[in-house]
């Protein structure tokens, strides 16, 4: 392993000057890693076999890469695979089959992922920002504010991390392979949009130039900004867009989700309701149940109401999330049986409704937890 920066204070007054997160493969697509090596006078080849050795192999040891020159190593390890971040601490949940990664990053930010792995499927959540700027409330990461952006390749580490735990037979259940991404990390991916596409991209191009996974096992979610869905519904990956929403009228959101003072309930579940017509992927409403504050009766008759306004049936569904209660929050989780009528109100509806397991909780892996406040 190579030696850790030294770490920058955690305010950036001067964004201008500030290091850049080193150039990894992944950063890069397949044409801009040979030319980058060919730049170096490096042969444009190996840049393939630097990319079979982290998408598909998923090996880190250069030791390992025994097709590179011997003599070569090092210089296109260093040019193509340097290390990105170090785990700080792993923590451990139902007998091991849910694992959270405090992570380093080169600057000294601190970011968090979370391993689930179920019976059919093993899913990655990632963070895409250090800190947030959206600044919810409810939400443990939100309360810190926005330290920075991660790049692509840092936040495609994440999942080659998970991915090489879970080949190396690391995690209980056996060899696997991540079936799935959500990014419901850190961040507001979509205030990062152009990195999170490029992770997007690296994590569906076909291997080895990326990890070859399906779009539709990819779920990008988010607070909500319009331009920024809209856009993302042009790209032509059609990945799950999640819209956390959690409450259907403006008076309510703009306490919950900030964003809502510039862009209101309506445009925002509109331009979701676009998502999914140019997609024709069904989105998700993601809506976080708190006690007394969003979980009335009248406001699921009324978030009804809101996610059919187009007169459209069957664009969208509603995942119900128990509120996790973060360290001093006012808020907790609504009592079982409002949850329950709530269900039974958006059903009636014609609106396909689950409510989502809280995986991680004990180890502050769950939603809203993640918050990396301490080293
Ligand atoms: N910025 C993105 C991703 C954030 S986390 C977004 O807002 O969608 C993913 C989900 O967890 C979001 O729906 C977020 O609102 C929700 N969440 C945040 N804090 C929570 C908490 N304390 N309990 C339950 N869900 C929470």
């Amino acid at each position: 392993m190579s030696e850790s920066p030294k770490p920058l204070p955690l305010v950036f007054s001067e964004p201008r000057g500030r290091k850049k997160p080193p150039r990894h493969l992944a950063d890069l697509d397949e044409a801009g890693r040979k030319e980058l090596l060919e730049e170096m006078g490096l042969p444009g080849f190996r840049a393939k076999q630097l990319s079979n050795h982290y998408f598909a192999r998923l090996v880190d040891d250069p030791a390992e890469m025994t097709d590179l020159p011997a003599g070569q190593r090092d210089e296109l390890v260093s040019a193509l695979l340097p290390e990105l971040m170090t785990p700080l601490r792993t923590m451990e949940a139902d007998k091991g089959t849910t694992r959270k990664t405090l992570w380093r990053l080169f600057d000294g930010a601190l970011v968090e992922s979370v391993l689930m792995r179920y019976t059919d499927r093993v899913t990655m959540c990632v963070s895409s920002q250090a800190g947030c700027g959206m600044a919810c409330p409810f939400c443990a990461t939100g309360q810190g504010g926005l330290q920075r952006n991660m790049s692509t390749a840092e936040i495609v580490e994440q999942v080659v991390a998970g991915a090489r735990s879970l080949a190396r037979g690391e995690v209980p259940g056996g060899p696997g392979r991540v079936s799935n991404v959500v990014f419901m990390g850190m961040g507001e991916p979509l205030a990062n949009y152009k990195a999170v596409l490029g992770a997007v991209r690296r994590l569906t191009d076909p291997s080895p130039a990326g990890l070859g996974m399906s779009a539709r096992g990819i779920t990008v979610s988010t607070v909500g900004l319009v331009p920024r869905i809209l856009q993302l519904a042009d790209e032509g990956i059609p990945v799950t867009l999640a819209l956390s929403l959690h409450a259907p009228d403006d008076e309510l959101r703009n306490e919950l989700v900030p964003i809502n003072t510039r862009f209101s309930v309506a445009e925002t579940v509109d331009a979701a309701w676009t998502y999914a017509d140019k997609t024709k992927r069904r989105v998700s409403i993601e809506y976080a149940m708190m006690r007394g504050i969003n979980d009335q009766a009248w406001r699921a008759d009324l978030l009804a109401d809101v996610l059919l306004a187009r007169g459209t049936w069957g664009w969208v569904h509603v995942n119900l999330i128990p509120l996790n209660p973060t360290p001093g929050s006012k808020w907790t989780a609504s009592d079982p049986a409002d949850e329950r009528e709530f269900v039974r109100r958006l059903e009636a509806r014609g609106i396909p409704t689950t409510v989502r397991d809280t995986r991680g909780r004990e180890i502050d892996g769950a939603c809203g937890q993640l918050a990396a406040t301490e080293a």
